[in-house]
């Protein structure tokens, strides 16, 4: 039998959690879930000078709000913890001492100084340094030095850091879940740094150790890690380890032109690129969630980026997502994001709310607005929410069933001639006869009025329609008088021929 499917998020706490980060971890969510494995967030905090403390905080508030947290982590199931790589410090150090005694890493003493003029020298040449076989011999490396020598001046106090000591002339075939086998020549890799002598591992040790520690079966991360995939390779060979399954999805592109997404398109464009909202003392940068997005609507779309199920079906639950998602049929090029679909997404699921719950969401957003009423909020939405992406355009939609017109549209007023406030005048009256004020009642009363009389249609429902919304726009023209009521309805005639 094959391991259990055990995978993780492994974000780095630098800021908040970009929407491609989201789509990771939602992936590994689904591929955990559709294999009854676990799913787990270990949080990769070793580099301190980029670390930001709300961030953490962020990350698990965004993926509770999508309703896919993790099933271990910290302070839940810590069976493989500390899940904080800045609390495990105390185990890199003897993995990377078992690399230098096996003879797969040295240590390096070369000053920064020496490192920038080395790099200046080499971009004199037109020619890039690199750190790796063609140098490292004629470095300050424990390569060159005697083993006691080494030692006195580690005992010394001196800075090192620890180096991989990469393979010379080597071909590597490694086996990606979506890119099949991604080939990669050994001559052409740095050797990277694995641990300082401040005691901090770097991102490729702590990660390796980690996924080997906590049972890791498949790590499934984003394309952007693809270069350090034949290092990670290499490091579970030089620990005779066994390596997991690797998937690397694909870029999220930019909606307009070429290149990764970026916070700069969403700016541009004005959508979000982060899941909630993220302030800091300068700005503010906008979230789906602040921004009206349904989480459902923000899962189904990001599922997208990069994966289908193979037909033409677009509206997918969590739970379809889970049944259906295969690492297989995500694609290896790159998913470009498309705001406008995003909304579509999210209208997609304004419409599949009932209405007594996008009622209760839109008397929030009235509150907000300081609204009161004691219409029926239930029909409301029932009458507008076809023509809304989002809850707060509710208002938008029906304000003319609270307030009466302040002004008239300047086209649709073209409809009201000088005969019109006579007519208008003679709907008052009928108005006024109508006892049971029900919206098929009023139509069936009017328009019978209307035929009698030999009154068009037009010269009667435009202007009327006018006086009470302001605009051509709206619902059936009946459902709104009965909405607000007879004595409403009349103000509003009244008012109109009184401006108009
Ligand atoms: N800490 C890395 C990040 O910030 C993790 C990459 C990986 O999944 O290996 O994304």
């Amino acid at each position: 039998m094959s391991k259990p499917v055990r995978v993780r998020f492994a974000p780095s706490p630098t800021g908040p959690l970009h929407i491609g980060g989201v789509r990771t971890a939602l992936f590994n969510y689904l591929f955990a879930k559709k294999h009854d494995g676990t799913f787990y967030i270990r949080i990769e905090d070793t580099d301190q000078t980029r670390f930001v403390a709300e961030a953490e905080a962020y990350i698990f508030e965004a993926l509770e709000w999508l309703g896919i947290s993790p099933d271990e982590t910290i302070n839940k199931n810590e069976k493989f913890g500390p899940y904080r790589q800045s609390e495990r410090k105390a185990i890199y150090k003897q993995y990377a001492d078992q690399l230098i005694k096996s003879g797969w890493a040295y240590y390096a003493f070369d000053s920064s100084e020496k490192l920038d003029e080395l790099r200046k020298l080499a971009e004199e040449e037109k020619k890039t340094f690199i750190y790796n076989h063609t140098v490292r011999e004629n470095l300050d490396t424990s390569l060159v030095l005697s083993i006691e020598e080494t030692e006195k001046r580690i005992a010394n106090g001196e800075h090192y850091v620890i180096r991989f000591k990469t393979p010379v002339n080597e071909t590597l075939e490694i086996n990606d879940i979506i890119r099949g086998t991604v080939k990669f020549d050994t001559n052409l890799l740095d050797d990277k740094v694995l641990f300082k002598s401040d005691g901090m591992p770097t991102y490729h040790l702590a990660n390796i150790v980690d996924d080997h520690l906590m049972e890791t079966s498949h790590v499934i991360r984003g394309e952007e890690w693809l270069p350090s995939l034949p290092l990670h390779y290499l490091l579970y060979q030089a620990f005779n380890w066994e390596a997991p399954e690797f998937a690397h999805l694909p870029l999220i592109l930019k909606p307009i032109g070429n290149g990764k997404l970026s916070k700069r398109d969403g700016d541009k464009m004005g959508f979000p690129v982060f899941p909630l909202e993220w302030k800091t003392a300068e700005t503010t940068s906008m979230g789906y969630r602040e921004n009206g997005f349904f989480p459902e609507a923000v899962v189904n779309f990001l599922a997208l980026l990069g994966w289908n199920d193979g037909t033409e079906q677009e509206i997918f639950s969590l739970e379809e997502l889970i049944q259906k998602f295969d690492l297989s049929r995500i694609h290896k090029a790159g998913a470009k994001f498309d705001p406008d679909k995003n909304k579509w997404f999210n209208h997609q699921y304004l419409q599949k709310q009932n209405n007594e719950n996008l009622a209760e969401l839109f008397k929030i957003e009235l509150d907000r607005r300081a609204i009161s009423t004691s219409l029926d909020l239930i029909k409301i939405v029932s009458l507008v929410k076809e023509r809304a992406n989002f809850v707060t355009e509710l208002y938008d939609l029906s304000d003319y069933f609270f307030e009466a017109p302040t002004s008239y549209d300047e086209k649709a007023s073209k409809n009201w001639n000088s005969a019109t406030p006579e007519l208008m005048q003679k709907v008052i009256v009928e108005l006024n006869k109508i006892e049971d004020f029900t919206s098929i009642n009023i139509e069936t009363f009017l328009k019978e009025w209307m035929t009698q009389n030999g009154i068009g249609m037009g010269k009667v429902m435009q202007p009327l329609r006018l006086s009470l919304v302001g605009a051509l726009k709206g619902p059936h023209l009946f459902d709104i008088i009965e909405m607000i009521g007879k004595e409403e309805t009349i103000k509003r005639i009244e008012k109109a021929i009184g401006t108009l």
